[in-house]
């Protein structure tokens, strides 16, 4: 049964404040369950499940999912559309609320993957929870605002390239799946979307002494965008324009660069050298 039916029949009407949109096009679904890359030992965790779509395809292909709904009035439709299958946890909860640890130690054996079509008022508290449990993560293959999506692969010297892009890229390989428009969702939203798959990597894609430090340092450096990184670093930092040029020789980045084109390991190095002229 497609979406159209099971609101029809269900009597379903989509609340825009839950950022209801239901995939209507198959396309998008499939590329989704190709990037995950399923195979009948996984285990997956899905954020919104809405009308079940994506879930019965993941019901298909997995040994367990794990569907997590806000919206109370789903869950017997979900109920309903999945009865057929054993190796499904319906869970009405806000995903924000969720502790990803517990839920780990009572639904999952190893490490399990996140598919989602995610709303798009919660997509960066979702992507940094996802970020924070990698420990217990493979992959996430998400739906998410295009907009965002180009955020999260930006290389340095690409006009996306931010915080947001160092965070991710840092802990995560991340790869832009497909791009999806606005009429693949009913009733349509009005972003364009795309689908990025994230591979959680064990460590972080350079050593770092001192996370903190490194993410004070980032943003700091991204803090005057359109300043150079020498006059960025010495006022979000509050420190003297001899020490700042010292600590970027030292690190061997050029201060009259802009931040957008530093990658992470010249953060890195530059959050080392700075380290011992922060108070
Ligand atoms: N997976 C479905 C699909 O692809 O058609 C629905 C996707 S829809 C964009 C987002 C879903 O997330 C909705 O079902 C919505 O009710 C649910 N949702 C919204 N906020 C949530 C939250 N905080 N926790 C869990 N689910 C949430």
């Amino acid at each position: 049964m497609n979406a159209r039916a099971i609101m029809r029949e269900f009597g379903i009407r989509p609340s825009k404040r839950l950022g209801q949109h239901f995939l209507i096009d198959e396309a998008p679904l499939y590329k989704m369950l190709e990037a995950a890359r399923l195979n009948e030992s996984d285990e997956v965790l899905e954020i919104g499940p809405g009308l079940g779509v994506l879930t019965l395809e993941l019901c298909r292909r997995a040994k367990k999912v794990v569907a997590v709904e806000k919206d109370p009035n789903l869950i017997p439709v979900l109920e309903k559309l999945t009865k057929s299958y054993n190796n499904i946890c319906l869970l009405r909860e806000d995903v924000l609320k969720l502790d990803m640890e517990k839920l780990w130690r009572e639904y999952f054996d190893g490490k399990f993957k996140v598919v989602a079509n995610l709303p798009y008022y919660i997509t960066s508290p979702v992507i940094m929870k996802i970020i924070n449990n990698r420990h217990l993560i493979e992959m996430a293959v998400i739906m998410i605002q295009k907009e965002v999506a180009h955020r999260l692969v930006a290389a340095p010297g690409n006009k996306d390239y931010g915080i947001l892009s160092v965070a991710v890229q840092l802990y995560a390989d991340v790869d832009l799946v497909c791009h999806v428009g606005r009429s693949a969702f009913l009733p349509p939203p009005k972003v364009d979307s795309a689908v990025v798959r994230l591979v959680l990597k064990e460590g972080s894609a350079v050593p770092l002494e001192d996370e903190r430090l490194f993410f004070k340092v980032v943003e700091a450096a991204f803090g005057e965008r359109r300043k150079t990184v020498k006059n960025s670093l010495r006022s979000r930092l509050s420190l003297f324009a001899g020490d700042v040029e010292e600590a970027l020789e030292r690190a061997g980045i050029d201060g009259s660069r802009r931040a957008e084109t530093l990658t992470i390991e010249e953060f890195a190095a530059l959050a080392r050298e700075i380290k011992d002229y922060l108070k």
